[in-house]
């Protein structure tokens, strides 16, 4: 990746869709460059999934099938970060604990929108962002500016507004349109079927025999929960590999109500689920699908130049740049099981020094080469077309965010006991599915590393707030700081 310090750079105007981790990470970078950034944010207040949103789907739509979703956020009540909060900061303005706040090591979810609120204090983001403000579409202008025309619309006047931008960054998250399995009997099955996207707390359940599709993080937490008010719950696996050591002893203290079922074969009329295993199936009040979300851009026309195949969002040079498009057109916060928002601000300070001139993409046709030879590898690897933004398949967990911080932006490498860490809690969870969060040991290097960041963190926060807030806008030279000075 060419860097060119000598030239002058350019300053564009920017619009970034969305205002959580990724699009904050975005507008920070964005600034730094010297662009001219407007975020454009549906919601009332920045944070993205991490402003909690009571509504869940509502009920003209629990299982969130419509697009868009009317409600953006998926999270319920009860829910606690299942990462670290040393692993769940920006580079230089660590997720440290706040004295009267929600100081664990697995805050609530309420802490983390606090703390990006603070992160848009210090870094003076407000300026940029326009809340209340939803875009409708986005599709190039006429040719051959290469310039993008936005349309969005005020929640609450309604009024539209069409403006016209340098570069579009596309930063609005993808774990709110629900993906839904397709199961036999589905559409006739009477009873009530929620996706969890709509799920907040377990109340309503009271009393129910409750199914509970789907294994991963969302659907164990609610299965344990709703466990406490439901008659029955019976928690649906895809196969005896989903069953951690943590999740078997779960289901052996609660075996009164809990209980494991190897997939759903079908929905009956007569309100039965019948599961995999054999048998006739039980009789129950409701399903909760834990079963994923699906990317979705329901503004975006690129004119088929960028499409949604099988949750495969491309073609995209490196997750983010379309290359047809590139570099006007961006997106950011597309890859999972990452750092978040450490990855997103190297994504989002690669995007900020292209546009600006300060490096140079590979010609389109390298760039398709690229993608093309990606897809080739993962298909040989045997990795669905649907987890082709899974970066981090275990062992190149390390490396791929490395290599792509050092190839595209001279980003700081992860230290090696954050991905100790990373490691270590997942055994834990693995190990002690109920405990967790609160009962864990660290090892002497993740000790020594934690002690490290807590002093940073301190220092960071001693500084004084005038300087705190150092942009870098000048024309010439970005500031890339490790701490704000
Ligand atoms: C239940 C659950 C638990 C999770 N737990 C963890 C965890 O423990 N640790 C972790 O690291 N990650 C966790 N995540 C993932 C988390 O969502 C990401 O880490 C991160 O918050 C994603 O940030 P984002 O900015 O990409 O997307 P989002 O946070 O979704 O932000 C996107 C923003 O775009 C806005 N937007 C969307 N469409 C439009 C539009 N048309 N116009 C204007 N604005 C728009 C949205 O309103 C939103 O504010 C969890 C996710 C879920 C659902």
């Amino acid at each position: 990746m060419v860097c060119d310090e000598s030239k002058a750079l350019q300053r564009k105007k920017v619009c970034v869709i969305g205002a959580g981790m990724a699009g904050l990470a975005s507008a920070r970078e964005l600034r730094r460059e010297g662009h001219d950034v407007t975020v454009l944010e549906q919601n009332a207040d920045v944070g993205g999934q991490w402003l909690y949103d009571p509504r869940g789907g509502g009920a003209d739509d629990p299982l969130g099938a419509a697009e868009p979703v009317k409600v953006h956020s998926s999270l319920y009540a009860s829910l606690r970060v299942i990462s670290a909060r040393e692993n769940m900061g920006f580079t230089d303005f660590h997720f440290a604990p706040k004295a009267g706040r929600d100081g664990r090591r697995f805050p609530g979810h309420g802490e983390v929108q606090l703390y990006l609120k603070d992160f848009c204090d210090a870094f003076g983001l407000m300026e940029a962002v326009r809340l209340n403000t939803r875009v409708l579409r986005v599709a190039m202008a006429v040719a051959p500016t290469r310039q993008w025309m936005v349309r969005s619309v005020h929640e609450g006047t309604e009024e539209e507004e069409e403006e016209v931008f340098d570069a579009v960054v596309v930063a609005n998250g993808h774990y709110s349109q629900p993906r839904l399995p397709s199961i036999q009997g589905m559409e006739a099955w009477r009873g009530r079927q929620i996706h969890s996207h709509s799920y907040r707390v377990p109340e309503p359940f009271r009393g129910d025999v409750v199914v509970v599709v789907g294994c991963g993080a969302s659907g164990k937490d609610i299965a344990m929960e709703v466990r406490g008010v439901a008659k029955e719950v019976h928690l649906v696996a895809k196969s005896m590999e989903e069953v951690t050591p943590g999740l078997a002893k779960v289901l052996a203290k609660h075996s009164a109500n809990l209980h494991l079922q190897l997939h759903v074969e079908r929905l009956c009329e007569d309100g039965r689920v019948v599961f995999g295993g054999g048998g006739s199936g039980v009789l129950a009040d409701t399903i909760i699908y834990c079963t994923g979300y699906n990317y979705s851009f329901p503004f975006l026309d690129t004119a088929g130049a960028v499409t949604v195949e099988d949750n495969r969002v491309g073609p995209l040079f490196e997750h983010v740049f379309p290359p047809s498009l590139a570099p006007s057109l961006s997106f950011v916060g597309i890859p999972i099981k990452v750092f978040a928002p450490w990855f997103f601000e190297a994504q989002a300070k690669w995007v900020a020094q292209v546009l600006s001139g300060r490096r140079t993409l590979p010609p389109e046709q390298e760039m398709m080469r690229s993608v093309e030879e990606y897809y080739r590898a993962r298909e040989i690897a045997g990795v669905p077309k649907k987890y082709i933004h899974d970066v981090c398949l275990s062992e190149t967990m390390p490396t791929y965010m490395d290599e792509f911080g050092s190839k595209y932006c001279d980003f700081p490498r992860v230290e090696r006991w954050h991905h100790e860490l990373v490691v270590s809690l997942f055994a834990n969870m693995n190990d002690n599915l109920e405990t967790f969060r609160d009962d864990y040991h660290d090892s002497d290097s993740i000790r020594k590393g934690v002690e490290e960041w807590h002093l940073s963190a301190q220092q960071t926060q001693a500084a004084p707030a005038a300087k705190k807030m150092s942009l870098g806008l000048s024309r010439t030279s970005t500031v890339v700081c490790a701490h704000p000075s």
